[in-house]
């Protein structure tokens, strides 16, 4: 597919749960709260508000239950969760989340070791999940980390991953997210494993979710865009990291991607300049510089430099104000 016939693509915010999970500063309830809000109104058609798993494991998103109960839900925006197990899907139901996620990891060593059960036999354990969210009318889809490659078995191959998606559609999912949460995935990895995909289960519909570890995420997007892969997760101020991958950076940050994306004339109906203020917002708070190229440089519409004259001094001409 030409990158000039991608007319939209879907963002979805997973800054609240992705980014801020690796962070030592955590942010109170409202101060999420408010995110949420702002994101909301920058736009954003879908936001992973955080996730339903256990408070030890993961305090930084303990409570995403009060969260859910204080924002304001646009009708038409998804907000989804991460869960874990069935106790996740039962949280979403008392806190008013309509869309939760479950999550694999495509390792079979990493699986084995922690799980004693393989991923695709991990997915199946996933069906009383699955069952339970539609009997409450929760929408529910899954996801596959390490998809592209894991620490414990270098490249993961397609056939692996093509097992876990068959036991995805075996319980009835059909909303399934491709991830490298270890930064391994590189483009013509991506546009194989997306045609692969797309041709084998062309009744799915994916996400992709990359982080930029190695300096490929938006490379990455670029490959699923031209393999017609549409819709990605992406990180406020490239927030993030992954606590078992050494070095692990944050998902490419939201603004990178919409400012490139707007510059291509693809629509995503997300606001840049409200996104930027949120973004600055998230690092300022967290006190340490995040890999946001957009909050180095500003976009690059906004780059109106006087002209040198040749004796070294400048223009006087100033850009018109708005
Ligand atoms: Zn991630």
């Amino acid at each position: 597919m030409a990158l000039t016939d991608v007319k939209q693509v879907r963002i979805c915010e997973v800054g609240l749960r992705d980014g801020l999970q690796n962070e030592k500063k955590i942010m109170t309830t409202e101060q999420k709260i408010q995110a949420v809000n702002d994101l909301t109104a920058a736009g954003f058609p879908v936001i992973e508000v955080g996730s339903f798993v256990s408070p030890k494991a993961v305090p930084q998103v303990a409570d995403t239950d009060a969260v859910f109960q204080g924002i304001r839900q646009k009708p038409g925006v998804e907000y989804r969760a991460l869960i874990a197990n069935l106790k996740g899907v039962e949280r979403a139901v008392a806190c008013g989340c309509k869309k939760v996620k479950l999550n694999v990891s495509a390792s079979v060593a990493h699986n084995l070791a922690n799980l004693n059960c393989t991923p695709a036999e991990s997915v199946a354990r996933f069906a009383v999940c699955v069952e339970r969210a539609k009997e409450e009318g929760i929408e529910i889809s899954g996801s596959i980390s390490m998809a592209f490659g894991s620490p414990w078995d270098k490249e993961i191959p397609v056939s692996v991953v093509c097992k876990i998606i068959e036991a995805y559609r075996e319980v009835g999912i059909r909303e399934i997210s491709l991830s490298d949460a270890s930064g391994m995935a590189y483009p013509s990895q991506v546009a194989e494993i997306c045609r692969t995909v797309k041709a084998k289960y062309p009744d799915c519909s994916w996400w992709l979710h990359f982080h930029n570890t190695r300096g490929l995420g938006i490379a990455n997007i670029l490959a699923g865009l031209s393999e017609g892969f549409t819709q990605y997760d992406t990180s406020f101020a490239g927030t993030g990291g992954c606590p078992f991958v050494p070095g692990a950076a944050g998902n490419v940050s939201s603004e990178d991607v919409v400012h490139m994306l707007d510059e291509m004339g693809i629509a995503t109906g997300i606001d840049l300049d409200r996104l930027m203020a949120i973004s600055r917002k998230v690092a300022e708070f967290l006190g340490h510089p995040t890999d946001s190229y957009l909050l180095r440089a500003g976009k690059a519409s906004d780059l109106i430099l006087d002209v040198p004259t040749r004796q070294g001094k400048n223009h006087t001409q100033t850009p018109e104000k708005k």
